[in-house]
C-alpha cells in the first residue's frame, strides 16, 4: 500500500480534526507515511490470530524508496495487494504496523513527529528509523518456510 506522495492542496492539520470517512482523497493518501512496512510479508498465526512481521518483502517493494515499483498495475502481479480505505480500515488494522498513521487514527492516536505530515519532509520517516529503506530481503530470494527466521516485529 506504500503510495506516491500526493501533491493536491490538503486542509491545514486535517489529520486532527477531520475524521477518517470525511477525508478527501488526497487527505486519505497523504496519510501514508511512505514507510514501506505494510508491504512485508506476516506471519498469521491460525489459531490466535497472532501476526508477526517480518523482513520479507513484497518482490515489487523498492528496498531504497520504500514505494511499490508497479503501484498502479501492482494487482496484475499481485492480486492479493488491498487497497485500504475509512470502510476496510477496521478489518485491516490487526495486521498494519503500529506506526502506520492509518491504524494510529483509527485507533484514536496521534500521528508522531517523524510523519512527513508533521515534519514537512518524506526524508524523517527514514531519519527516525520508521521506514523499511535498505534491510528487507525481496521475498524470491528465501523459501516461504524459512521466513519466521526473519520475524522483525511479533
Ligand atoms: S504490490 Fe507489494 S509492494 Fe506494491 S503496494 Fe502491494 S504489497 Fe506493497
Ligand atoms: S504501513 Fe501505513 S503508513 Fe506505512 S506505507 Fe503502509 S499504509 Fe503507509
Amino acid at each position: 500500500m506504500s503510495t506516491p506522495a500526493n501533491p493536491k492542496p490538503l486542509r491545514p492539520k486535517f489529520w486532527e480534526t477531520v475524521p477518517l470517512s470525511k477525508m478527501t482523497e488526497a487527505e486519505w493518501e497523504a496519510l501514508c507515511d511512505g514507510c514501506g512496512r505494510c508491504c512485508l510479508n506476516k506471519l498469521e498465526d491460525p489459531d490466535t490470530g497472532h501476526v508477526a512481521l517480518t523482513r520479507i518483502a513484497c518482490r515489487l517493494l523498492d528496498n531504497e524508496t520504500c514505494q511499490c515499483s508497479q503501484y498502479s498495475i501492482r494487482q496484475n502481479f499481485v492480486p492479493e495487494c488491498i487497497r485500504m480505505t475509512s470502510e476496510t480500515i477496521a478489518q485491516h488494522a490487526y495486521w498494519l504496523p503500529n506506526t502506520c498513521a492509518y491504524k494510529r487514527l483509527y485507533e484514536g492516536k496521534e500521528i508522531p513527529d517523524w510523519h512527513p505530515l508533521r515534519s514537512g519532509t518524506a526524508q524523517s520517516v527514514h531519519d527516525a528509523g520508521i521506514s523499511v529503506q535498505g534491510w528487507t530481503i525481496p521475498e524470491f530470494e528465501v523459501p516461504e518456510e524459512e521466513w519466521e527466521d526473519h520475524i522483525i516485529e511479533d
